[in-house]
Parts: C-alpha cells; sequence; structure tokens
C-alpha cells in the first residue's frame, strides 16, 4: 500500500467479494440470471469475477464497452441501449459473431440498419424490445408498438432474433424508502405484464425479461416477471447508493471501492487533498473522507478541502502534510471513468493493478 502514489482508486476485493455473495446468493436463490452491469467498473477482471461468481453474462451501455469486454473473454453481452448509425451497426454484426450479443430498440430504424448488417457478416443478433416503464428515457410506449417492433424483428430471421423485453426503471433505484422503490418497480411490472400478454398472444413469446439495478433488484426478483437482473453498482458502492434505506433483511453493502489521497497542505481547521474533481466525480453528491470529526467541504478540478465536520461525534485529529487519508466516492461509474487502474487490496496488501479497459468507450 505505502507504494501506491495518490491520487489512486482501490478495489478492496474482501468487501467486492461479500458484496457479490450477497447480491448473486439472493438472485440466484430466486431463480434468475444475474446480468452484472460493467458500466459501473468498466473494469474486465471485475466482470470476470462476476461470472466466476454466478453471472450468466454482463450488460453494457455501449458498443465500445461490449467489445472490450469481448476482446477479455466475456462471451454473453447485453448492450441496453440502442444503436443508431451504419458504423455501429456493422460494429455489433461483426461483434456478433464473436459473442452472444442482445441489444435494444425502440425504432424501426434501428432493427432495419442491424437487420442489413448482420446479414451482411452471416451473424445473429438478438434484440430486446426496449419498453418505457416510467424512466422517461427510452422504449416504446405500450403494447401495440411492442408488437409491432417485436414482428419486425422477428421477420429479419435469422439476421435478428427477437429476445423479449428490455424493461429498466432507473429512477426507482435511489428512492431512499424501500416501500417507495417497491412501488415504483410494481408499477412499471404492471405495463411489463400487459407488454408480455400482447406479445403471447401475438406469437412472439419472450425469452428474456431483464432490468432492475441495485437499488430495486429485490423487487424485479419478486415480481415473477422477470428473467434476469441488472445491477451494477453493487459490486463496489458508492456513497449515494449507501444513503439507500436497505430492503428489510437485506444485507448491507461495503464499500469496496475507495480513494487514496494524500494530505498537500494541512492548516488550522482546513486539510487539502491531493484528487478533486478530476479523481472523483460528484454528479451525485460529494465524496465521504474516512477521518474522524473531518468532512469534505468542496471538490475543485485537482483538490479536495477538508474541515472539521460540527455534526461529527469525534473531535477531529490534527492532519499533517504527508498523510493519507481515504475518501468514498460519491457515484462509482463515472469516478472509475476518470482511473486508467483500480487497484486491487487485500487489508494493507496490494494483490492486482487491473486497467479499467472499457474507460472512455463513448461510442
Ligand atoms: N441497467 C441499466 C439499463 C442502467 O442504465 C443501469 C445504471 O444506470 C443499471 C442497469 C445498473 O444500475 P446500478 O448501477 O444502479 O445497479
Ligand atoms: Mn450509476
Amino acid at each position: 500500500m505505502a507504494q501506491i502514489d495518490t491520487p489512486a482508486l482501490l478495489v478492496d476485493l474482501d468487501a467486492l467479494q461479500r458484496n457479490m455473495d450477497a447480491v448473486h446468493g439472493r438472485i440466484l436463490a430466486a431463480g434468475l440470471r444475474i446480468r452484472a452491469h460493467g458500466k459501473a467498473h468498466k473494469c474486465p477482471p471485475i466482470a470476470l469475477l462476476q461470472i466466476a461468481g454466478g453471472a450468466h453474462g454482463i450488460c453494457c451501455q455501449k458498443l465500445g464497452e461490449a467489445e472490450v469486454f469481448a476482446s477479455w473473454g466475456i462471451h454473453d453481452v447485453l448492450v441496453t441501449n440502442q444503436l443508431v448509425g451504419e458504423a455501429k451497426a456493422e460494429r455489433a454484426a461483426r461483434l456478433a459473431g464473436r459473442v452472444r450479443l442482445a441489444v435494444c430498440a425502440d425504432d424501426p430504424a434501428q432493427v432495419e440498419a442491424l437487420a442489413a448488417a448482420a446479414a451482411r457478416h452471416g451473424t445473429c443478433i438478438e434484440v430486446l424490445v426496449e419498453l418505457e416503464v416510467g424512466q422517461g428515457r427510452c422504449g416504446v410506449a405500450g403494447p401495440d408498438a411492442a408488437v409491432s417492433l417485436a414482428r419486425l424483428i422477428a421477420g429479419h430471421g435469422p439476421a435478428l432474433r427477437f429476445g423479449g423485453l428490455h424493461a429498466y426503471r432507473g429512477s426507482a433505484q435511489h428512492l431512499r424508502e424501500p416501500a417507495a422503490r417497491q412501488k415504483a418497480v410494481e408499477e412499471a411490472c404492471a405495463r411489463v405484464r400487459e407488454a408480455v400478454a400482447a406479445l403471447t398472444a401475438a406469437g412472439l413469446p419472450c425469452d428474456t425479461i431483464t432490468g432492475g439495478g441495485t437499488g430495486s433488484y429485490a423487487y424485479e426478483l419478486a415480481s415473477g416477471l422477470y428473467t434476469e437482473v441488472q445491477p451494477g453498482s453493487y459490486v463496489l458502492m458508492d456513497v449515494d447508493y449507501a444513503a439507500n434505506q436497505p430492503e428489510p433483511g437485506a444485507a448491507t453493502l461495503a464499500h469496496a471501492l475507495q480513494g487514496l489521497c494524500t494530505v498537500i497542505s494541512a492548516q488550522e481547521g482546513r486539510a487539502v487533498l491531493d484528487g478533486g474533481l478530476k479523481a472523483f466525480a460528484v454528479d451525485s453528491g460529494l465524496p465521504r473522507v474516512l477521518a474522524p470529526g473531518w468532512k469534505v467541504a468542496s471538490v475543485s478540478d485537482e483538490h479536495t478541502v477538508l474541515v472539521p465536520d460540527p455534526a461529527a461525534p469525534e473531535t477531529p485529529q490534527p492532519l499533517a502534510v504527508g498523510q493519507r487519508l481515504r475518501v468514498l466516492p460519491g457515484h462509482c461509474d463515472p469516478t472509475v471513468n476518470l482511473h486508467d487502474w483500480l487497484v486491487a487490496i487485500r487489508g494493507e496488501q496490494v494483490e492486482a493493478v487491473w486497467p479499467v479497459a472499457a474507460r472512455g468507450a463513448l461510442f
């Protein structure tokens, strides 16, 4: 640990393992597939651990992420997004020759481009119809649109295969009260149920119904509707997710992702760390510093300023230049995207240095 220069991003392997055991155990016990979301870590060695720990495959948000994970030997990838344009259809068709690839669609134009490219390459892309379930983002509006798009996909066999529904209610994930998350997911499930019934009646059964995340997967599991769930942040955790009240009986997830910083300035009533918003994303709130009696006051490009926390029960111990402190990032996904490497530690020992290989895969 003493040899790690800062600012660095650590992954505590014992915490990561506990998080996987807790979440994977619940999902597998409910008989669903785990499709861990790779956008949370962008780090193929973590995806390989998730697969070794029972995940069926992974999700990616971007085709470029999927290409990176595929090159690390991950063979089952769902891109939980719409791919638009010739160039992406071409790359998707090529990738489908190397891995089992599924993508989402909510418009005939996406489907036609994928079908033409996959036919040219002699490959097969599985396409899920994305259903809008209250997230207010992508997705067809309801059962009729779902049936007509699924029919279009199924008509493009063998280049395309209709796989089922993508129904992700992201806005449920960070509702603080479990009952509020449950209610949001149950509303989403009502829409999924209608769409599945219409598709089945049209002779288009759904093999896969996928969605859910760290905050809500317990309710997708309970729905009896979903066949797989897509949690991402659970494996690393962050301050924003830690503010969620857990479901009764659920294990509290551990902060496997931690920043390591050095105090570069210590003045009366103030200390400054060597990492700022280029090291830790602040879109979902400030990082938390693990120094009793201190709190993060502000974050700028390259600096994090600490001040005594009047609300803390402990009196702040003086901080000295050169001292190293850990911080918990506010939001894991955009934080890992700022780093080339994750330093995997167990206790005070470094076990591995992992590339954030899908970092910056924006397209
Ligand atoms: N599925 C989709 C489509 C997402 O966009 C996300 C995250 O935004 C997830 C799953 C994983 O969510 P989380 O990291 O909150 O578990
Ligand atoms: Mn996130």
